[in-house]
């Protein structure tokens, strides 16, 4: 719950010289001795907050696309069907949207970070397979609503 913005919580960051994950309120590494800039350790501390708040949001991209499946196979069900239908209406609209807030703040925004860290970079291809779903979804979508005017009207 911390904000990527200066608060005095100690927050954890890898050490720049042995790679081991220490927090800001050492004045050296833990492990290797190595002394750090308080100043540094924040903006390292800072990335890595950013960066794992990155990799979850993209997680949840990825749960979202997954429910759609869920979704779209159950509103072939008697009894849910109709409910499932509109959950999937739903979650369908918001997924580019979580997508267009993703990318601004964790790829094109990013300062001083480098996108192509291996984190970020997984985060990125989960979205892109997730994308892929929702892309899947729109065509059987847009295939089934073409079925029902051809054949039930
Ligand atoms: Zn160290």
């Amino acid at each position: 719950m911390s904000s990527i913005l200066g608060q005095s919580e100690p927050q954890v960051f890898a050490c720049p010289k042995c790679g081991e994950m220490i927090n800001t309120s050492m004045a050296q590494c833990a492990y290797c001795d190595a002394p750090l800039d308080p100043q540094w350790a924040t903006w390292a501390a800072n990335a890595q907050a950013t960066i794992a708040s990155a990799f979850n949001h993209a997680n949840n991209i990825m749960n979202v696309a997954r429910a759609l499946i869920v979704l779209f196979v159950a509103s072939f069900l008697p009894f849910i069907g109709f409910g499932a239908g509109i959950g999937f209406n739903i979650i369908f609209i918001a997924f580019p949207i979580l997508v267009l807030i993703w990318f601004p703040k964790y790829h094109w925004g990013l300062q001083g970070i480098d996108k192509n860290q291996e984190d970020l970079k997984q985060a990125r291809k989960r979205i892109m397979k997730a994308s892929i779903i929702w892309g899947v979804m729109l065509l059987l979508r847009l295939a089934l609503t073409v079925v029902a005017i051809l054949f039930l009207s």
